[in-house]
C-alpha cells in the first residue's frame, strides 16, 4: 500500500476529506485532473457570488436616491468584472493548494481511474503518471451540467454555466433555461446588470425545492423586475437567426412562443461523474447517473467510498464538505460519528433578493402528517431592514405544534443567505421554539426577525 486513503477529486467534497484524514494521521494522495477547489472554487459557488455582488452594486448605483445620492452615467466594465470574479476563483483554488500543503495532503495531478481493489492509476496526457493503492479510496469526482436532447451547449451562443460566468460582452436578450438556483442566480445577474431575460421552467414554479410561498414571492419580485418568467414550459426548439437563436417556447395547452434571443443559458440539473472511473472492476451501483452509497458513504464496494455532486442531490458544497469529514471519520474508526441530516443542510439561492431555507416546507410538513404551527414575519417590520432599505422579504418557519421542534424555516430577502446559519445552528441543537423565544437577539439586526417568527407561530410576534 502507498497510502492509507486515496481521494479522487479536489472539490470541496474532496479537499475537505483530504484534510480531515491527515489530522486523523491517515497518509492521503488527492489526485485532481483540473483545478483544486472543484467546480464550486472555480466555476461554481465562488465566482458566481463574486459576479452577484457586482450586479447587487450596480443595482444599488441606480436605486442610490433612497440614500440620498445622485450619480449619473453610471458606467461597468464587463471585462473588469468577469476578471475580479476570475480572479476570486483562482485565489481561493491557490488556498487550496497551500492547505494541501500545509496538511501534507500528496496532491497528484491527473485523471484517476480505479484498478482493482484499493488500486487508482493515474493518468496525464495519456501517459500513466502514478499507481497508488490504499485501503480506502473516495471518489469526490462531482459532476457536470445536463444537457436536453435538441438543446446541447455549443460554447458560443447556448451557455452552461462555465460560459455563464465569462461573458464577453452583455446579451442584450437572454433566454435561461431552467428555474433551480443556478438559472435563477444568473437570469438575476443578468437583468440587474441590463440584460432583458426570459426565464423557462418545466415544472409549475420557479426555485420548486423551495417553500411555494417563498418561490410565489420570488417569482413575483423578478416579474417587478422585468424578468419574464414561464412555469410549466419547456424550449420546443432552438435554431440559429442571424446573430441570435430563435426559440419556440410551449407554454402548455398547445400554445407556442417564439422568441429571439442573443444567448440562452441552459440551467437544466446536473449529472454525476462516473465516466471513466474503472467502477465496472467494482461492485459499486450507478443509479440516474450518480453512484449509491449507504448512510457512512460507502459504496457496494468494500473499502470504496463517495461524496459530494456524484452521488446526488442536495448538490451542495457545503453538503460535499460534511460528507467528507463523516465518511473520513467514520472509515478511521472515529466515535460519535453521527450520519448527514438532509434536513439539517440548508440551500441558498444567491439572486435579489435572496432565498434560504432549511428543513421541510409547510408542504411537505404536512404531507408528513405533521401537525404544525407556522410563523410569519415580514421584512418590513424590521427596523434594520428598513433603515438599509431593503424592505422587501418574509422570515417563515414551520414547527411541530406539539414539541416545539423547529421543522423547517424559509426565507426571502435581503442577506437571507446569512440568516439561515442561525435556523442551521438551531435546527442541529434540536432547539424548540421555546428556546428559540428565550433567544437574545441584538436591536437593531435582520437577525430579530429568527425570533420574530417563531413568536409569531404562537400568535405572539411582538412588532407586526
Ligand atoms: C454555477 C454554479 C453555482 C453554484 N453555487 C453554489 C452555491 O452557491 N452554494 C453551494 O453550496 N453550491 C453551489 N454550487 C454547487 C457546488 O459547486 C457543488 O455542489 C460542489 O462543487 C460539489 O463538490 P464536489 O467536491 O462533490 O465536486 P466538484 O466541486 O465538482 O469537484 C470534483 C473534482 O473532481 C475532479 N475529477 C473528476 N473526475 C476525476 C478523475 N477521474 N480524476 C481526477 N480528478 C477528477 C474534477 O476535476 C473536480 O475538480 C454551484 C454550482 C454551479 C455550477
Amino acid at each position: 500500500m502507498t497510502h492509507d486513503l486515496i481521494v479522487v477529486g479536489g472539490g470541496p467534497g474532496g479537499y475537505v476529506a483530504a484534510i480531515r484524514a491527515r489530522q486523523l494521521g491517515l497518509k492521503t494522495a488527492l489526485v485532481e485532473r483540473e483545478q483544486l477547489g472543484g467546480i464550486c472554487l472555480n466555476w461554481g459557488c465562488i465566482p458566481t457570488k463574486a459576479l452577484l455582488r457586482t450586479a447587487e452594486i450596480n443595482h444599488l448605483l441606480h436605486h442610490l436616491e433612497a440614500h440620498g445620492f445622485s450619480a449619473e452615467a453610471v458606467r461597468f466594465d464587463l471585462a473588469k468584472i468577469v476578471a475580479r470574479s476570475r480572479a476570486v476563483a483562482k485565489k481561493l483554488s491557490a488556498g487550496v493548494k497551500f492547505l494541501m500543503k500545509k496538511h501534507a495532503v500528496e496532491v497528484v495531478d491527473g485523471q484517476a481511474r480505479l484498478a482493482g481493489p484499493g488500486r487508482v492509476v493515474v493518468e496525464r496526457g495519456g501517459q500513466g503518471v502514478a499507481e497508488l493503492a490504499a485501503p480506502h479510496v473516495i471518489l469526490a469526482t462531482g459532476a457536470r451540467p445536463r444537457a436536453l436532447p435538441g438543446l446541447e451547449p455549443d460554447g458560443e451562443r447556448v451557455w452552461t454555466y462555465k460560459e455563464a460566468m465569462v461573458p464577453e460582452r452583455l446579451p442584450g436578450a437572454l433566454l435561461v433555461v431552467g428555474g433551480g438556483a443556478i438559472g435563477v442566480e444568473f437570469a438575476s445577474f443578468y437583468r440587474d446588470m441590463g440584460s432583458e431575460v426570459i426565464l423557462v421552467e418545466a415544472l409549475e414554479r420557479i426555485l420548486p425545492a423551495e417553500d411555494e410561498e417563498i418561490s410565489a414571492l420570488a417569482h413575483k419580485s423578478f416579474a417587478k423586475r422585468g424578468i419574464r418568467i414561464h412555469t410549466g414550459a419547456t424550449v420546443q426548439s432552438l435554431q440559429r437567426a442571424g446573430e441570435g437563436l430563435t426559440a419556440v417556447i410551449d407554454l402548455g395547452g398547445g400554445s407556442l412562443s417564439p422568441v429571439t434571443v442573443e444567448r440562452v443559458i441552459l440551467a437544466v440539473g446536473i449529472t454525476g461523474n462516473v465516466e471513466d472511473l474503472g467502477l465496472e472492476t467494482t461492485r459499486a451501483r450507478v443509479e440516474k447517473g450518480h453512484l449509491v452509497v449507504d448512510q457512512w458513504l460507502a459504496t457496494d464496494e468494500p473499502g470504496l467510498y463517495a461524496i459530494g455532486d456524484v452521488v446526488g442531490p442536495p448538490w451542495l458544497a457545503h453538503k460535499a464538505s460534511h460528507e467528507g469529514v463523516i465518511c473520513v471519520e467514520h472509515l478511521a474508526g472515529v466515535a460519535d460519528v453521527q450520519p448527514l441530516d438532509v434536513h439539517d443542510i440548508p440551500a441558498c439561492t444567491y439572486c435579489r433578493p435572496q432565498i434560504a431555507s432549511i428543513g421541510l416546507t409547510e408542504a411537505a410538513a404536512r404531507a408528513a402528517g405533521r401537525n404544525i404551527r407556522v410563523g410569519r414575519f415580514p421584512y418590513q417590520a424590521n427596523g434594520k431592514a428598513i433603515a438599509m432599505a431593503e424592505p422587501e422579504g418574509l422570515v417563515k418557519t414551520i414547527f411541530d405544534a406539539d414539541s416545539g421542534e423547529l421543522l423547517g424555516a424559509h426565507l426571502i430577502g435581503t442577506e437571507a443567505t446569512e440568516l439561515i446559519g442561525g435556523f442551521a445552528i438551531a435546527k442541529t441543537l434540536e432547539t424548540t421554539a421555546a428556546e428559540l423565544m428565550r433567544t437574545v437577539f441584538p436591536h437593531p439586526t435582520l437577525s430579530e426577525m429568527l425570533g420574530e417568527a417563531t413568536l409569531a407561530a404562537w400568535d405572539r410576534a411582538l412588532n407586526i
